[in-house]
């Protein structure tokens, strides 16, 4: 069980296991951190944290477990704030949805602590933002993955993946570059398609018309574009090798669709929904 549980971040993420925990009866106290005191307020005020703190130094004081859970491109500041004022027992973990760079930071902020850092990403989420979105079984069943180094702490790791899992998550571990390359093409590289559909769509001379017009299969493939730019800026801009790759290798993938549609090639189209077709419906078991 934790005793005193600092969550950076009160939003959809932070939130969300800040619920999953106090409902599950894993933690005594939360304390919530974060940018806006209007936030915070909201957190308390929603009985997702027991208390509020606009000091960081003062938020993390005698915590034991401390979870990162701001924007990707947030962490190296707090994880800055963070190395000096470290309690002795506390192990920190993130929620970031991108391994290489946050650990990057994390093993330039904490020095010899960096050992009680095991880094983490939930495979859970939803296109909203902030705490008032936050759910108390957004993790139940979903995968966290954690990324540990070879020299992160045994024990360490054991405490977050004791936490995640009172949360209702199932964890599995990867390597960092593993995690980024295969989250490039699962996530990153699905919401850079849904905002740039909507985009084309938006900027269209018959966007009223089409919208309109349109029925679920546009509202089905474009619900993550909700999901808030910054966080989705920060996401690209922190995993862009393996980004890239993954865009690159769809936009060829689509060019060769626009040619078999120039050509007529029905057999091609054809053959080719059906592989994606068959290869769906199994999915449609797994998630
Ligand atoms: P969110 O709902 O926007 O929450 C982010 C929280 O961080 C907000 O409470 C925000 O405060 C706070 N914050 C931002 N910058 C800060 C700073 N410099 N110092 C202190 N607090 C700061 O975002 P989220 O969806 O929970 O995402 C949080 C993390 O989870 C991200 O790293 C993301 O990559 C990861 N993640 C997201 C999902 C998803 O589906 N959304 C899934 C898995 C992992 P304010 O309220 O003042 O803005």
């Amino acid at each position: 069980m934790i005793e005193k549980l600092c969550i950076i971040g009160i939003g959809l993420i932070g939130g969300s296991l800040a619920r999953a925990l106090r409902y599950n009866g894993y933690v005594r106290e939360v304390i919530g951190y974060g940018r806006s005191v209007g936030s915070l307020q909201q957190a308390v005020e929603l009985g997702v944290i027991d208390r509020a703190e606009v000091s960081l130094p003062d938020a993390v004081r005698a915590a034991d477990m401390i979870v990162l859970a701001v924007p990707v491109g947030n962490m190296a500041e707090i994880l800055e704030t963070l190395g000096p004022v470290l309690p002795d027992a506390a192990v920190v973990t993130d929620v970031g949805s991108v391994k290489g760079s946050v650990i990057t930071s994390a093993r330039a902020a904490l020095g010899s602590r960096f050992t009680h850092f095991v880094p983490g990403h939930p495979l859970a989420g939803t296109e909203q933002s902030g705490v008032a979105a936050s759910l108390p079984d957004l993790f139940t069943r979903r995968r966290v993955v954690l990324t540990p180094e070879p020299d992160t702490d045994a024990d360490a790791q054991a405490r977050v993946r004791a936490m995640w899992e009172a949360a209702g998550a199932e964890v599995a571990t990867l390597t960092a570059a593993d995690h980024d390359r295969l989250l490039a093409v699962s996530s990153h590289l699905p919401h850079m398609l849904a905002y740039c559909l909507v985009d084309m769509v938006v900027r269209h001379d018959e966007y009223r018309a089409i919208i309109e017009n349109s029925a679920a299969g546009f509202s089905d493939t474009t619900r993550i574009a909700a999901s808030d730019p910054v966080m989705w800026r920060d996401i690209c801009l922190a995993n862009r090798d393996a980004l890239v790759v993954a865009l690159r290798q769809y936009h060829d993938d689509l060019g060769a669709i626009v040619k078999a549609v120039e050509k007529g090639d029905g057999k091609w189209l054809c053959d080719t929904f059906t592989r994606a077709k068959h290869a769906r419906a199994k999915l449609n078991k797994k998630i």
